[in-house]
């Protein structure tokens, strides 16, 4: 997803939100087409004859289960008001003023990617090697590198 202009929208923490499956739409686009071809393929016709596991299963409450994916498993970036709202990484970030976390003083002793576990560490290292770099600069060098960001 991406705010005006081709700006991509980056959080503080590094991630880049067109390469998260739930902020690039990848989630919200696959369930929507999950949906139809669960449709479209009459899938709860014929799942009973081809398996006994097809029996049990209420395609009724799958269908609601990918129509709020396709609504709601859908992020707008942090920049947008989108991702946790209480993320202790946007939330800190955003009272400094700092587009990402890699311009820092207190990057090292930040303890706020704790919650995010191992890859709150992966993230926080990506911030340490983004020293000197700018928001520009950082997202073009992912852009040009990865694309499993997320
Ligand atoms: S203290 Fe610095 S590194 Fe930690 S979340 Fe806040 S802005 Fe980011």
């Amino acid at each position: 997803m991406t705010t005006d202009s081709d700006k991509p929208e980056v959080g503080p923490c590094g991630i880049v939100c067109g390469f998260c499956p739930l902020g690039s739409g990848a989630v919200a686009e696959t369930a929507e087409r999950a949906r139809g071809f669960l449709e479209g393929c009459n899938i709860p016709d014929w799942a009973p004859l081809v398996s006994e596991e097809g029996c049990g299963i209420d395609w009724h409450q799958v269908v609601e289960g990918l129509e709020w994916m396709r609504r709601y498993a859908l992020c707008p970036g942090c920049e947008s008001g989108g991702g946790p709202p209480d993320c202790p990484i946007r939330v800190c970030a955003r009272e400094k003023g700092l587009d990402l976390c890699s311009f820092c003083g207190e990057l090292e002793s930040c303890g706020n990617f704790g919650w995010l576990g191992d890859r709150g560490e992966e993230m926080k290292d990506a911030m340490r090697r983004a020293r000197g770099v700018s928001r520009e600069e950082y997202v073009n060098a992912l852009q040009g590198g990865k694309s499993g960001e997320g």
